[in-house]
Parts: C-alpha cells; structure tokens; sequence
C-alpha cells in the first residue's frame, strides 16, 4: 500500500493536491522552489524538505505538478536526476500537463530503472484541485493505474486511464482544444448577439436551452456581468490563465503534426489566443482564457 507520497510543485494546483493528500491521511513530504509554497505546505499538514531528492528518499509513490515538459524532464532524468534518488519500484504519477513525448520518456527511463511510472494530467482547475474533485486522465499500464487510485480518489472525484504511457496527455490535449474552440465560439455568438441589439444574459438564456448549449456558456460566460461568479465578471482575473491555454493550444499543433491530423479549428483557436494576448499594447498572457470575449469587442 501506498502511505507516504512525495509531492513535487506547490503552485496553484499542486498546493491544493497536496493538502487534500494531507487531510485524507498520507505522509506528504513536499517540496517546491518558492519558501512561501512550502510554508504553505507545512501549514497544510504536509512535510518540507530542502530538495527534490531529499523528499522523494523515503516515499512509495512521487506525484508532481510542474509548469511544462522541459521541466518535469529535467527534475526527474536530467539535471536533478530524480529518479535515481527514490526507493526502487516507487510509483511516480505525473500530474502535469506536458506533451505525450516528455511522458513517454520518462515512462521509458523510469521503467529501466525500476519504476513504475503513469502521466495523468487533470481537468478542473485552480477550485476543483483545492476541493478535491479534479478529473484525472491516466496514461500507463492497467496495473500501475490501478495502484495509483487511492492517491488520485484523495485528490479527485473521476479517474480514467486513457491509454498506454502518453495517453493521458492526449486526452488532455485534446479536451482543452475543444475547450478553446467552443469557448472563442461562445464569444463570438455573444458579441454578434450584442452588436445587433440582444442583452447578452438575455442571449445566454435562450442559448442555454438551445442547440447552441455549451460547457462555457453554461459554466463559464464569457461575457462579464452575465454570470455572478464567472471570471469574466470579476474582471477575467483567476481561473485559467491565456498563457496555460496557449501552452495546451501548442501542445494540440504538436499532436497535429505527429500524426499529420488536420486541426482546422484548433489552429483557428490558438491563432485568436495568441492574437488576443497581444492585442491592446499590453500582455494578456495572465488573464483568464475566457477573456477571449475582449478580442471580439
Ligand atoms: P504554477 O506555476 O502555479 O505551479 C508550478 C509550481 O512548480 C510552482 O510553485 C513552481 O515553483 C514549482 N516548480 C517549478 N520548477 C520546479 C522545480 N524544478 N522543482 C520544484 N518545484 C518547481 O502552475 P499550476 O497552475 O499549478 O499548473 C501546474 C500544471 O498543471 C501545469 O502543467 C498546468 O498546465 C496544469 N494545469 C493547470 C490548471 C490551472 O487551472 N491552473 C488546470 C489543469 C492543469
């Protein structure tokens, strides 16, 4: 059984995965670059270690929750060389959303050195990490999913395993793509909407029990002042940040070209994002994606 978890990367979700992991009863020993994330930790119930390889010596399994790729493949082969620091046949599960090449890499060298390795990437957001309630999208073999299962049910409330190595990182790409999409679409329907006199709540209302139903015009509106808790209405500051969606949107190009798939839409979406962050003279990357709506005013 798997009872002391080394977690790695405290920001915005993982400070939450961690606490959740705290409170359900597993030793949690943490670490991050930033002093505040771990004082944050250890006020969380979680154990702080002055490296990554000090927290993942004693541990039966290592969850991480980096920024991208380039990172999670330099903490755990490359420079820091994680994966020679942990007790062999430790179960690492990474979290992070990075590309099904940097997964299937770290699942080849960390099964040559005794590991049992899966990716699985989440859907959620900052609120659903800090409430538990993440979806999780498992790559790896059935048995190294399984086992990951208690860990992932203290930290979300759906898990699936999508595939072999990678596969979870595909689902991932693939979900946030379609997000892009009908979430610039909602945008552009609302904004047509207004420009030709509609009251966009008044809009959204018929939408909603309209064919043109959809997750972001349901649960997260694009245009502010429709919905009382939305990050449009608070001023698109929170939630899920246009630079994060342009990674992902890139992400889904790479899948593009690998498999020679045409992405007419996906591509139509990161070029609007990519546009829309640096439109106005000033970077847009740090607002939240459903700010999109803006692009169009
Ligand atoms: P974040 O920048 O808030 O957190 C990343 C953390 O990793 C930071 O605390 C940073 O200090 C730490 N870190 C970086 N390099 C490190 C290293 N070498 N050793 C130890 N710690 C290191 O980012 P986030 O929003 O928590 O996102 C993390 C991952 O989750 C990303 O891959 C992102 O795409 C994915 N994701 C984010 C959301 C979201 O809504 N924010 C939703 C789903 C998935």
């Amino acid at each position: 059984t798997l009872t002391t978890i080394a977690f790695i990367g405290l920001g915005n979700m993982g400070g939450g995965m961690a606490a959740n992991l705290a409170k359900k009863g597993f030793i949690v020993n943490a670490f991050d670059l930033m002093p505040e994330h771990l004082e944050k930790a250890r006020a969380d119930g979680c154990n702080t270690f002055g490296s990554a390889a000090d927290a993942v010596a004693t541990c039966d399994a290592v969850v991480s929750m980096l920024p991208n790729g380039k990172i999670v493949e330099s903490l755990y082969i490359d420079q820091d060389a994680l994966l020679d620091a942990m007790p062999k046949g430790t179960l690492v599960i990474d979290c992070s959303t990075v590309a099904p090449e940097n997964s299937r890499r770290l699942a080849q060298v960390g099964t040559e050195k005794g590991m049992r390795v899966i990716d699985a990437p989440v859907s959620g957001g900052v609120a659903a990490a800090a409430a538990g309630t993440l979806a999780f999208m498992c790559g790896g073999s059935e048995a190294d999913v399984d086992a990951a299962r208690p860990v992932l049910a203290a930290m979300g409330a759906n898990i699936f395993r999508a595939g072999d190595h990678g596969a979870g990182q595909v689902a991932k790409v693939c979900n946030n793509m379609l997000l892009a999409i009908h979430m610039a679409g909602t945008a552009e329907a609302l904004q047509l909407g207004v420009n030709n006199g509609l009251d966009p709540k008044v809009l959204s209302d018929i939408m909603l029990k309209s064919s043109g139903c959809n997750w972001s015009l349901e649960k997260y509106n694009p245009y502010p002042g429709v919905q009382e808790n939305s990050a449009a209405t608070r001023g698109y500051t929170g939630g899920f940040m246009v630079d994060l969606m342009l990674k992902d949107l890139g992400l889904a190009m790479q899948s593009a070209l690998a498999s020679q798939s045409s992405i007419p839409m996906g591509a139509s979406a990161r070029n609007l994002f990519s546009l829309h962050k640096k439109s106005g003279g000033e970077d847009k990357g740090g607002l939240d994606f459903s700010s999109i709506q803006q692009f169009y005013q």
